[in-house]
């Protein structure tokens, strides 16, 4: 599964596009993992006429053929989660083990919505009016533009991909410059588990000349976008102005609350893996660590120990615990954050650069101790192995100190107390609430999104995906 230049695959052939582009190793330098080409204006083109030329016949497919094809991709990405895992590891950086994870949970999606394309069930409702028969039934929403970022580069195109060819809508993928490797992977595997030419197309390239064209083509009927908030919102804005159906997964500024019941053992664990598990690259990543006073050195001393003895290298060593930071410029903001904190007269435990055997981006992970709830560092999100240890003096400061962010998306408490842990699932704002877990790591087949600047729009995954890749038809019948 080697990158090459025709890396754009329209209406079922795989093309080359402008420029040469080299796809880094973030572990090491000297690896490369590929050159691509970014799709010309005139590719764009031919992939939305080809996506719009075979909706009416992918959508009126039987269910079944659907389902079998969905359930033949499910099996060959479950079949090569080893080179999957490598190439993800190799253009990404998390470790291996979290890369063949990723492409497990991305086969486990496309069996799951295999068999959601046979559940499309509608309802039959008696009318107010005597004689009349109302049918309430779901359509496909038509040509989905998908647009992904680079943190999760076969998971994510996989949860939108998936339910948007079950319910019969073509596609057209945008994956992040950064890891269009394992995108291309995927689609591959679609086109040899027999998807119908035309029906899923892929383009890579900027998000602003690219992404932003496929945005704004009438012909696309809803976009799916995954990334930062402040793409996302432009991304709704424009779809708002131009009467698409829109759905934004965005940021996260994660709270992890421990209070003083919680088990100790537990709470260090979900806190290591929340905060610096896939180098703290993940939306979902723990990057507040609320601890009530009482527990607070106890934990303090076990978190740091556990934080210094953290394995940072080479995503495919087997020894490794820690990836590299994804690439240069996020290695300098991560950097950056940290020389803020310190402004702000925070200790930072952690956060050298590392110098190691091959050239990468590798940084130690870090932890803030002394920040105040409303620093720079615990309101923006920062996007790497950077946790903030925050002192609270009690239960109810810890909630409001996890509510006081402009984001909602995850939210943990760590906790032995039935009712502590019914109070926070209940007044946390956060789309998902995980008691005694990491804030990160989520079931294939239930609801995922969040609330606030977090996300826009429908719920991601499990039956709610139909909520935005149908639209609802009702019928009256006499
Ligand atoms: P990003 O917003 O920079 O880019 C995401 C995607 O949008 C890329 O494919 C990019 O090319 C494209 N894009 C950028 N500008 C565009 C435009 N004007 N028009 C159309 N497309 C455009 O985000 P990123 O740096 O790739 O990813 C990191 C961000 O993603 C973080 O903020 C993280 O929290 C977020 N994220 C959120 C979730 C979630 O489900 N909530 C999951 C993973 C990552």
């Amino acid at each position: 599964m080697a990158l090459n230049k025709k890396c754009n695959l329209v209406d079922g052939d795989w093309v080359s596009g402008d420029g040469s582009y080299e796809n880094s190793n973030p572990s090491d330098l000297s690896d490369p993992v590929g050159t691509y080409t970014h799709a010309t204006p005139a590719q764009a083109e031919e992939a939305m006429s080809a996506a719009v030329r075979s909706l009416p016949s992918w959508s009126m497919v039987s269910p079944q053929l659907r389902c079998d094809i969905l359930d033949r991709i499910g099996t060959l990405i479950l079949q090569r989660t080893e080179e999957l895992g490598r190439t993800l590891a190799r253009e990404e950086g998390k470790t291996l083990p979290e890369a063949i994870g990723e492409a497990v949970r991305a086969g486990q999606i496309f069996k799951y919505f295999a068999g959601e394309a046979l559940r499309n069930a509608g309802d039959y409702i008696s009318s107010t009016r005597p004689g009349v028969d109302v049918e309430v039934t779901r359509e496909p929403v038509g040509v989905c533009v998908l647009i992904t970022p680079w943190n999760f580069p076969i998971a994510i195109p996989a949860w939108k991909m998936a339910p948007a060819l079950a319910y019969g809508n073509t596609v057209i993928l945008k994956p992040a410059e950064l890891v269009p490797a394992t995108a291309a992977a995927l689609c591959e595997i679609a086109v040899e588990a027999g998807i119908p030419q035309g029906v899923v197309n892929m383009l890579v390239g900027k998000g602003k000349t690219v992404g932003s064209t496929l945005v704004g083509d009438e012909r696309t009927n809803a976009v799916s976008f995954t990334g930062s908030t402040e793409t996302g919102r432009w991304i709704a804005k424009r779809c708002g102005e131009l009467g698409k159906k829109v759905q934004c997964e965005m940021g996260g500024k994660n709270p992890m609350v421990i209070l003083e019941d919680a088990d100790l053992g537990v709470a260090v664990d979900v806190s290591i893996n929340g905060a610096f598990h896939s180098t703290g690259q993940r939306c979902t990543a723990s990057s507040r660590l609320i601890v009530v006073d009482r527990l607070f050195d106890a934990f303090f001393s076990k978190f740091k120990e556990r934080t210094e003895s953290l394995v940072v290298g080479h995503a495919l060593d087997p020894s490794t615990q820690i990836g590299p930071v994804v690439d240069q410029s996020q290695l300098e903001k991560d950097i950056g954050y940290l020389e803020i904190a310190r402004g702000d007269g925070a200790d930072v435990i952690g956060g050298q650069q590392l110098s190691l055997d091959t050239d990468g981006y590798y940084l130690r992970p870090a932890a803030l101790v002394g920040t105040s709830p409303d620093a720079r560092v615990n309101r923006e999100e920062i996007f790497g192995p950077v946790a903030s240890i925050i002192r609270v003096k009690d239960e109810d400061e810890a909630l409001e100190v996890a509510n006081a962010t402009p984001f909602g998306l995850s939210a943990g408490v760590c906790t032995t107390s039935l009712a502590r842990s019914r109070r926070f699932k209940r007044e946390l704002q956060a789309g998902m609430v995980m008691v005694n877990l990491p804030t990160a790591g989520v079931d294939h087949h239930v609801p995922f999104g969040g609330t606030k600047a977090s996300s826009i729009g429908p719920r991601e995954q499990g039956s709610h995906a139909r909520d935005f890749y149908t639209v609802v038809k009702t019928t009256y019948v006499a």
